[in-house]
């Protein structure tokens, strides 16, 4: 089956240029100026005409969590309304970050877990990130196997939360992961300063969500990316990945690194570190629906964040999507916001905030959005250029956007199972018209028109962060 995409726009992380697209079997064919239904090579193709539109590479979501389990709640989405919601939003792969299982239990424990939620349900194409919860040698021999046998190339810690790892059993991980090239990503938070906090705001009475920030400082951002950083380098310059920076201060060690020459990782943030700030807590209702962490900060952290996105100093930008009910899960926090599950929706948004705030508002250009929202996810992943690219012999995973209109977002409008946004009410310039999936068409004019089952897990390999030249390699 054959699809020919005439007269788009075309969008990579290097260039926008005008060119035809010619699908087949699921693969893009042919990247060329003129390709027309009378070319022998195009003949029985359906035709899309994508003229005033841009056509980009499906987005990339590395950072979801899908069907999580926290214990005192599980988020509202499922691998299927979850990436229904992924597909319709323009984002065609995600790379899960799996919750954690029974104490002690292997590796392993989770990956089939997590087969048993996605397989049969995701609707786009999808891979996990394993999850260390304790360290011992067997766990790093499992690590090194799954990477091997199973295509999980990347590995979470966390820094703070009860599976939290110390310096010590960091170091273990990083190591094994420098000599196996296997991505280590990380939540950088310092627990003691958080959990200090936290613990004297609740004896002081100090439990409404407006706490929650104050609790989770940016200081606890910078000495844990800093950490990390450092760990990485005395383990043998081994590849980590900094999940959703959110602060000014966690950039700034970020850039220290960067000016130290240190190659080999990696940093993400996300839209609402991007469009929200710390005022959102200010009302104890609304505020349980941005309780996450790391918090919502300041505005001047706002910027620095998106003057990183126009000076190419972060890496990527995903979701964190972990959407709990603000109906009934996030009221678990209305008395003690530390009881409140954290999290907030947010995979259906990212696209079309990153081209309306980011490209229509100057801070990005059109290639610089292909490359945070596909090309170095899917490099990061380890799946570039079967995802994250426009050329030939990629996966036909297509997004096509109408710049010429505009939408107010609203969760009416949206697909997940969740009940809010939090961009409620924002305006938006632009329209995604069209979503393909290795070469079908699963979201035509806002509705989902694909299949539940028809995502496909991806066995990934090695980083981009893990070779010689990191990231940016030719
Ligand atoms: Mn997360």
């Amino acid at each position: 089956m054959k699809t020919l995409i005439r007269n788009g726009r075309l969008v990579t992380d290097r260039e926008v240029r005008k060119a035809d697209l010619l699908l087949e079997d699921g693969k893009i064919l042919k990247i060329a100026d003129g390709i027309t239904e009378q070319d022998p090579i195009a003949e029985g193709a359906e035709l899309i005409d994508a003229s005033g539109r841009f056509v980009l590479p499906g987005a990339v979501d590395i950072h979801t969590h899908m069907d999580l389990d926290v214990g005192i709640a599980r988020v509202i989405d499922d691998f299927y309304t979850g990436t229904v919601a992924a597909a319709c939003g323009g984002t065609t792969t995600i790379v899960d970050h799996m919750a954690f299982g029974p104490k002690g239990c292997p590796l392993s424990h989770q990956v089939k877990e997590y087969h048993r939620l996605a397989d049969g349900n995701a609707v786009v194409d999808y891979g996990f990130h394993g999850v260390f919860q304790h360290v011992d040698d067997e766990i790093l021999d499992e690590m090194a196997m799954l990477s091997r046998e199973e295509g999980i190339t990347s590995f979470k810690v966390y820094m703070t939360y009860d599976y939290m790892l110390d310096d010590l059993d960091l170091m273990k991980v990083l190591s094994r992961a420098a000599r196996e090239k296997i991505l280590i990503a990380s939540h950088c938070e310092n627990n003691g300063i958080v959990n200090y906090n936290r613990q004297r705001f609740v004896s002081e009475g100090k439990k409404a969500a407006c706490w929650h920030p104050v609790s989770r400082p940016d200081l606890a951002e910078a000495e844990a990316v800093s950490r990390l950083l450092y760990l990485a380098r005395a383990a043998g310059e081994a590849p980590v990945y900094i999940v959703h920076l959110s602060s000014q201060k966690g950039l700034l060690e970020v850039q220290r690194a960067r000016e130290m020459h240190q190659k080999h990782f990696g940093t993400e943030t996300c839209p609402q570190y991007l469009l929200l700030e710390d005022s959102f807590y200010d009302d104890p209702q609304e505020g349980l629906k941005a309780l996450m962490a790391p918090p919502l900060r300041k505005a001047a952290d706002r910027e620095a964040l998106w003057q990183a996105l126009t000076d190419d100093v972060l890496d990527t930008v995903a979701t964190d999507h972990c959407p709990f009910t603000f109906a009934r899960q996030k009221q678990q926090g209305a008395e003690d916001f530390t009881k409140c599950p954290s999290g907030a929706p947010g995979v259906e948004e990212r696209l079309i905030l990153l081209y309306s705030e980011g490209v229509c508002k100057g801070r990005i250009t059109l290639p610089q959005l292909v490359k945070y929202c596909c090309a170095n996810p899917a490099k990061v992943a380890g799946l570039y250029p079967q995802k994250g690219a426009l050329e030939e012999g990629a996966d036909a995973d297509l997004v096509i956007l109408d710049p010429d209109r505009e939408q107010t977002l609203t969760i009416g409008g949206m697909h997940g199972a969740g009940d809010y946004t939090c961009y409620e009410g924002m305006h938006v310039n632009g329209v995604i018209t069209q979503v393909m999936l290795r070469g079908r068409t699963i979201v035509k004019d806002g509705a989902f028109t694909g299949l539940r089952g028809d995502g496909r897990y991806l066995k990934r390999k090695t980083s981009s962060i893990c070779t010689e030249k990191g990231l940016y390699e030719g």
